[in-house]
Formats: C-alpha cells, structure tokens, sequence
C-alpha cells in the first residue's frame, strides 16, 4: 500500500512540472527599518533590485511599509557590538529573516553588505572571493554563479535560470 502511495506521488509530482503554465513569482515581503536615511534606503533598494533582477522572475522581493514581513531590516547603532568584532551587518541565521546593519557602515560599502546580508537570508554561506566572502569589498555589486547556485539550491530554484554576474 505504501509502494501504490509513493507512485501515485511520483506521479502527481510528474504531473505538476509537466505543467506548461509558467511558475508563479514567489513574493518575499520585506520591511526596512524606518530609521534608515533616504540615502540609505535608496541602497537598500539598489540592492535589493539586484537581487530581482538575479532571482529573474522566479521569486522576488517587495519591500512593503508595514509589517508583518517575511524579511526586517534594521538600523542598530555602531556602538552596539555585533556578533563578531568589526561586523558592519548580520543575519539571525542563515536562511533566517532578519538583517541588522550598523549606522556607521562605510556608505561605499553599503550595497555590498546588503546584497552579501539578503544572500544570507536567501540562503547562502560564507565562500571566499564570492558576495558571501565575509570581508566584503566595494566592487561586490552583483551576484556571482557561485552565491547563485547556494541560493537557488536553497530556495529550491533552477539554477540555470538565475541571472548572475561573471563573479570577482
Ligand atoms: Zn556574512
């Protein structure tokens, strides 16, 4: 009984990606902190339309005015420690949902720590020479193929059609 299960399983599973009609957009609400600056908050969009435009369609990230959200951005004082000295941003956990960013965060390197903070969020590890490198550096504007394949492994999207820059 449990072996027909499993095939009728397999074969409802076959049945929905033999589908033609084209995945839906999986909608990520996100909300910032209102303590961000305008700048600031411009780069969190900067970063955040980078992801999208990565993501291509299969899920995508709204910032929304009010919470409840499935992603929180905060606004946390430098003089508060973070995990590790000298963290300018961090997660709760990877695949988590929450991302705290210090106010005194270099603001060359502001898109670069959103974009390696919202990779862990959707997902991915720390790998060196990648976004998810932990030293992040002001060039890291784009997704790399590697920071892609970790997200889209965990977030359990094709990979192929990920939309990444050629890395760093
Ligand atoms: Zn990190």
């Amino acid at each position: 009984m449990k072996w027909l299960l499993a095939c009728l399983a397999t074969f409802f599973a076959f049945g929905v990606s033999a589908s033609a009609d084209p995945t839906p957009t999986r909608i990520v609400h996100m909300h910032v902190d209102s303590s961000f600056t305008d700048r600031e908050r411009l780069q969190i969009v900067q970063a955040v339309a980078t992801w999208n435009r990565t993501l291509n369609g299969q899920v995508r990230l709204e910032i929304e005015r009010d919470e409840p959200s499935v992603i929180v951005v905060k606004r946390v004082p430098g003089s508060l420690p973070g995990p590790v000295p000298y963290a300018a941003a961090w997660t709760d956990f990877v695949g988590g949902n929450l991302i705290n960013v210090h106010d005194d965060v270099d603001s060359k390197l502001f898109v670069p720590v959103l974009l390696h903070e919202l990779g862990h969020v959707l997902g991915a590890e720390h790998v060196e020479q990648t976004l998810m490198s932990p030293e992040v550096e002001p060039e890291y504007l784009c997704v790399d193929p590697t920071t892609g394949r970790h997200v889209a492994e965990h977030l359990r999207l094709n990979p192929s059609s990920l939309l990444t820059c050629k890395g760093f």
